[in-house]
């Protein structure tokens, strides 16, 4: 380690990627990127942008904001742009954790790190032994309490009701909820928005609209917590989203007919695949995001995720407590996951 780094920074344990591997060999279900091509639209309207890359981008991303806003429904003051929704996320745990976080255990594995980061005390909330979430732990915490919903990587999703009781317990915290996989089947709570003041809604174009390589994330919430991320962003990086970037999320919230017709397909894929895992003796959880997250009862999870990985599939396996034995599958193309379930079958015969 350099002795140039802040003695703060030495310990820091960053944040383990899935692998992004540099051939095509693989069929990549491991970091759970859409397998469609962004929408045609989006495409264009990057080639169209790229004239202008002499020019800076739009530090108030005005029209990305403006159709995102009315796409929401919600005021123009009420929405946020950032370099994919990690950037968010980072400035909400550096801006609004004064009292510090909560968050469960089991959940996306950036929260404790940019807790580690920007040295905040963290109080880490058991999910039940089923993984699902009893919002009433977080019942008048004290803290800033943080929320992917539906859950990485369980998949599990807790509905609007249950956050409109989380929220009504704490008028004095804030409560960020981390939409990434919500087009994917779970109840969105942005319209709670106008109601609380304490709510953030986090959520990106990496998942749904098939723009992970674009970096595009946002926030929706009141008025006063969208000046203080834009006091941040504008203390740190003006032009936090690239112009080519914003093209591509105004064109692909434009386009809804192909934004509903590869949600659909994901949707209908992740059923499929569940069902054909469940003949295969694996159980699953109700998942309501683009991934699965599955055990089998006889075969080690590490065992599955090394020889699918030989069979030319890449899955993502947490070598965590709790969730050894899971292995995480991102939901393909149906040819993709048909390739997958006859690798697994070689593998149940190989290992029984
Ligand atoms: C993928 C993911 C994100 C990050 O998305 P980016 O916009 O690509 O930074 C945020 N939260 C959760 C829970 C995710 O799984």
């Amino acid at each position: 380690m350099s002795g140039f780094l802040c003695k703060r920074l030495a310990g820091l344990n960053p944040y383990v990627p899935g692998e992004q591997p540099k051939t095509g060999k693989y069929i990549k279900l491991n970091t759970n990127e859409n397998p469609y091509p962004p929408s045609p639209k989006a495409v264009e309207a990057v080639c169209r942008q790229a004239d202008n890359l002499r020019l800076y981008s739009d530090p108030d991303c005005a029209i990305f904001l403006d159709v995102l806003a009315r796409h929401f429904g919600v005021g123009r003051d009420m929405v946020f742009a950032s370099n994919g929704s990690d950037e968010t996320l980072a400035f909400v745990f550096q801006a609004f954790t004064e009292k510090g976080a909560a968050f469960a255990d089991i959940t996306y594995g950036f929260f404790p790190v940019f807790c580690n980061l920007y040295n905040i005390d963290a109080k880490i909330v058991p999910l039940r032994e089923d993984f699902s979430l009893a919002v009433q732990d977080y019942y008048d915490i004290d803290r800033t309490i943080v929320i992917a919903n539906p859950n990485a990587p369980t998949g599990l999703a807790v509905n609007k009701n249950d956050i409109r009781g989380l929220l009504e317990h704490n008028k004095n915290n804030l409560v960020v909820v981390d939409e990434a996989y919500v087009d994917f089947g779970a109840e969105s709570c942005v319209e709670l928005v106008g109601e609380f003041d304490n709510l953030l809604i986090v959520g990106t174009f990496s998942k749904s609209y098939s723009l992970a390589g674009a970096r595009l994330g946002y926030a929706v919430g009141c008025h006063e917590l969208i000046t203080a991320l834009n006091r941040v962003k504008f203390s740190f990086n003006p032009y936090n989203v690239n112009s080519m970037t914003l093209a591509a999320g105004t064109a692909s919230i434009l386009d809804k007919e192909y934004f509903e017709y590869t949600r659909g397909e994901i949707i209908k894929t992740r059923i499929l695949t569940s069902n054909l895992l469940r003949e295969l003796g694996f159980s699953c959880t109700n998942s309501m995001a683009n991934f699965i997250f599955t055990e089998h009862p006889d075969i080690r999870a590490e065992v599955i995720f090394q020889k699918l990985r030989e069979s030319g599939v890449l899955v993502r396996w947490f070598n965590k407590k709790r969730i050894s034995n899971y292995l995480r599958i991102s939901v393909g193309t149906t040819d993709d996951m048909l390739f997958l379930i006859d690798a697994l079958k070689i593998i149940i015969s190989e290992e029984s």
